[in-house]
């Protein structure tokens, strides 16, 4: 198979015994809401896409028994819903999906589940899923959290403004890259961003951006992607590596 990582490509035979032997699952996590006046709708389940791919091809060809589900196109997006064409599941839903695609994967006999997420909203979801899914089903999950590990090196070769983090250089950045076509160059418009309050609440997006975005798109460079999205995901497998060493660590003897 051309790309053997691909658990949707497989058998039902193929895929038990990958299931079954696999060091990880990988489900990506992205979401369908609006990216600004230039990027589109599917902007977090293309990096989604795209990013997932290439950090499990890279684990694969250095030997982890890692398997990628499709991207969840759908996630936690009330914030953005103030704008047309944004699609939202309420928590509730997202919390039911994930129990349920990490129950299938418990029973088929995985061990180690991983979201591979895109998109910040889904975060606080993720992590009620990672304790219900050991709760009920006993299969250990963990959050990879994209931009958490490219932080620094955006910061490094983006330079980014301050208020970045949505539709904003960096996204904006990665599209050009994966889907360049996807951009409308001509439509970048730089924000007026308002400060928020410090501490945590829920604000709509077009409370504190006149566009949808954050940031300023205008930076973005394609050529700066490109080094980001090496050195990540250079990074991210070799996180996978160290959860399965600390693994060894915590569940020795059989426990967990
Ligand atoms: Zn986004």
């Amino acid at each position: 198979m051309e790309s053997p990582f691909l658990l949707g490509e497989m058998t039902w035979e193929e895929a038990g015994e990958a299931i079954r032997e696999s060091d990880f699952i990988v489900q990506p996590t992205g979401s369908f809401e609006q990216h600004g006046p230039h990027l589109p709708l599917l902007t977090d389940s293309i990096r989604a896409e795209h990013l997932s791919r290439m950090a499990v091809e890279e684990a694969w060809k250095q030997g982890l028994k890692i398997y990628l589900l499709p991207p969840l196109y759908y996630g936690i997006s009330e914030h953005h819903m103030r704008f047309p064409g944004t699609i939202t599941l309420s928590p509730e839903t997202y919390l039911k999906v994930l129990e349920d695609i990490g129950g299938s994967l418990a029973r088929h006999g995985a061990r180690r589940l991983v979201y591979m997420n895109f998109h910040g909203g889904n975060l606080p979801i993720l992590q009620a899923a990672a304790g219900t899914i050991r709760a009920k089903h006993g299969l250990r999950v963990y959050i990879v959290h994209w931009t958490t590990y490219a932080r620094k090196y955006i910061e490094e070769h983006l330079k980014p403004s301050k208020t970045w983090g949505h539709a904003c250089e960096h996204e904006t950045s990665m599209i050009m890259l994966f889907r360049p076509e996807l951009v409308r160059m001509d439509r970048i418009r730089r924000p007026n961003v308002k400060a928020r309050a410090k501490a945590p609440t829920f604000v709509y997006f077009d409370e504190i951006t006149d566009t949808g975005g954050l940031g300023d798109p205008a930076r973005s460079s394609r050529e700066a992607a490109e080094i980001i999205v090496s050195k990540t995901t250079e990074d991210i497998v070799k996180l996978f590596r160290e959860i399965l060493e600390a693994e060894e660590n915590l569940y020795k003897g059989g426990k967990g």
